[in-house]
């Protein structure tokens, strides 16, 4: 018998320290579409819809793929839904790698009192479901206990080799690793100072932990010598993998991740912004030309840290 943490009747009461409204939700796990992606998901789950962290450069926000970061939402039924679901998926066979926080963060801060995603956590242990979840956040650390269910019991789907570490994988979020950058772009998540803690108390653990350096800020955190420094710390902590990307920047509105980008380095770096505007040239991301600069820095910086940039061997 599951013991359920979730703090859903106590509603009232929370909602007077967060803001945030309630919806009951059909589906809560979306099976991927297309190839295996280099998060290696079979299905995407989230708890919540929208994002506290409400990061000014987070693509929820403008693109076609999620709800605003700011309409935040909790999923009221999300733990009877997804014990339904994947009571479902066991019967007929469907197993597969659940990740947790594609579009929203699993461990924003009414987390400590809801303990949803907690709760998720646990029905995928009951399932033996494999789990990658990616956060900013060491609230994480509070469900050491669950994880490490998880890791030795998860099933992986069939074509994928057998691995341990891809039964349980944690993936913190950076864009920088610079608290004080943070605080610019990223005013509500956790310091990066404290997600290299909680790396290394979970390598410790003995968790399988990597990082998803996503997005890497054009001319904030993409020169080589940024890199390098970003790299030596991950190092430190000894992560397992990197995962990159560069920036993207959606919609029109002044809710939307392109305004909401330009207008946070218009105040706090003015210096870069028009060549920021000029690197995109109204296009969702900047160049091919920069991607490839990008990319050839970090696989040579990379390969000086012997730190692999997949999850997979
Ligand atoms: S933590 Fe992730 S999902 Fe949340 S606002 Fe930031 S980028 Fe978006």
């Amino acid at each position: 018998m599951d013991i359920i943490f979730n703090s859903i009747n106590k509603f009232d009461k929370i909602a007077d320290k967060y803001s945030f409204k309630t919806k009951e939700t059909r589906s809560i796990l979306n099976p991927r579409k297309g190839k295996r992606y280099f998060f290696l998901e079979d299905y995407t789950l989230n708890p919540y819809m929208g994002c506290s962290f409400d990061c000014s450069y987070c693509y929820v926000n403008g693109s076609k793929y999620a709800n605003n970061t700011e309409n935040f939402i909790v999923k009221s039924n999300a733990y009877e839904i997804t014990h339904t679901q994947l009571k479902n998926k066991v019967k007929k066979g469907q197993r597969g790698i659940i990740l947790i926080g594609s579009a929203s963060d699993p461990y924003v801060d009414i987390e400590k009192e809801l303990f949803l995603t907690k709760d998720i956590l646990t029905l995928a242990k009951r399932f033996n479901f494999p789990v990658h979840i990616i956060t900013k956040s060491d609230l994480i650390l509070r469900d050491i206990d669950i994880l490490k269910s998880i890791q030795s019991s998860a099933i992986l789907p069939n074509d994928i080799e057998e691995d341990p570490n891809l039964k349980l994988i944690i993936s913190f979020s950076f864009s920088t690793i610079d608290d004080k950058i943070a605080e610019i772009f990223e005013p509500f998540a956790p310091k990066p100072s404290l997600r290299l803690k909680a790396i290394k108390q979970l390598k410790k653990e003995g968790f399988f932990v990597g990082v998803s350096l996503m997005p890497i800020l054009p001319y904030i955190t993409d020169s080589e010598d940024i890199l390098d420094e970003t790299f030596s710390k991950f190092k430190e902590v000894e992560v397992d993998y990197v995962l990159y990307g560069g920036l993207t920047l959606y919609g029109d509105t002044e809710k939307d991740s392109k305004i909401k980008y330009y207008n946070t380095i218009k105040k706090h770096f003015p210096e870069i912004y028009h060549k920021t505007k000029s690197l995109f040239g109204g296009n969702i991301g900047p160049s091919n030309l920069y991607y490839t600069k990008l990319s050839d820095n970090i696989k040579k910086i990379a390969k000086k840290y012997d730190i692999s940039l997949s999850i997979e061997k």
